[in-house]
C-alpha cells in the first residue's frame, strides 16, 4: 500500500508515519528528513537547500521531485511507503502521478490530519529528536521517561531543528496554505482522500489512520 499523509506542519505526520513503519513495515519517505541529511552532509542540493529551509520556504520543486523519483525507486519501497511532506505543491503532485503510473504502482490512500492552526506553533516549538535514534519528543507533550535520556536508545543526546521557531512557522503556515492546501480538492476529487482527528491523542489518531487504511 502506498499513502501520503498531508497536513500542515507540527500536525504529526512523521509521528504517525514512524508508527506505521514500524507495525506495517511501510517505508517512510519524508523529504524533510532527507533535505536536512543532505544539509548535514553538505552536499551539492544541501547547499541549495539550507537557506530556503531555515527561511521556512519551499525548496524548488525540481529538486524534491528528482529526490522521491530516486528514492521511489529502490527495492524497499516495493512493500509500500507513506510519503510525509510530499506532495507540497500542485506541480509536485502531478510529477508524483507521473513517476507512480511510470513505476506501475498505484496511491491507495491521501490521509489528511486535520489540526486546529492555533495549536501547531506550540507542537512546533516544543519539540526534540533524539540525535542517535530519531525518536521523537515534546517539552510538554512526550517528555523521555527520565529527563535527558532517550527511551528507546539510552542516548543523552538530542537535537532541535533551527526552522521549529515561531517566527519561522509564520513563513511554513503561509506555504502550506497557499501552495499543498489546494492538494485536498485534488485528491478528494479522485475519492482517495480520507481524514482524521490530527487534534486526537496521538493512540486515537493512529487508531483512526489505521482505520482508514483498513478500508483501502
Ligand atoms: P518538514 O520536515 O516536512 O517540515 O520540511 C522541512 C523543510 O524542508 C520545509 O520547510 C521545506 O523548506 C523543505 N521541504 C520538505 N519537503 C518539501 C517539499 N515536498 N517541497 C518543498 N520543500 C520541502
Amino acid at each position: 500500500m502506498n499513502i501520503i499523509l498531508l497536513g500542515p506542519p507540527g500536525a504529526g505526520k512523521g509521528t504517525q508515519a514512524q508508527r506505521l513503519q514500524a507495525d506495517l513495515g511501510m517505508v517512510q519517505l519524508s523529504t524533510g528528513d532527507m533535505l536536512r541529511a543532505a544539509v548535514a552532509s553538505g552536499s551539492e542540493l544541501g547547499k541549495q537547500a539550507k537557506g530556503l529551509m531555515d527561511a521556512g520556504q519551499l525548496v524548488p520543486d525540481a529538486l524534491i521531485v528528482g529526490l522521491i523519483k530516486d528514492r521511489i525507486a529502490q527495492p524497499d519501497c516495493a512493500k509500500g511507503f507513506i510519503l510525509d511532506g510530499f506532495p507540497r505543491t500542485e506541480a509536485q503532485a502531478v510529477a508524483l502521478d507521473k513517476m507512480l503510473a511510470e513505476g506501475g504502482l498505484k496511491l491507495d490512500r491521501v490521509v489528511e490530519m486535520e489540526v486546529d492552526e492555533k495549536a501547531l506553533t506550540e507542537r512546533v516549538v516544543g519539540r526534540f529528536t533524539c540525535a542517535k535514534c530519531g525518536t521523537g519528543y515534546h517539552d510538554s507533550f512526550k517528555r523521555p521517561k527520565v529527563d535527558g535520556v532517550c527511551d528507546v536508545c539510552g542516548s543523552k543526546d538530542f537535537t532541535r531543528r533551527k526552522d521549529d521557531n515561531a517566527e519561522t512557522m509564520k513563513t511554513r503556515m503561509t506555504a502550506y496554505r497557499a501552495q499543498t492546501e489546494p492538494l485536498l480538492p485534488y485528491y478528494r476529487a479522485r475519492g482517495v482522500l480520507k481524514t482524521v482527528d490530527g487534534m486526537a491523542a496521538m493512540d486515537e489518531v493512529y487508531r483512526q489512520i489505521r482505520a482508514v487504511l483498513a478500508g483501502a
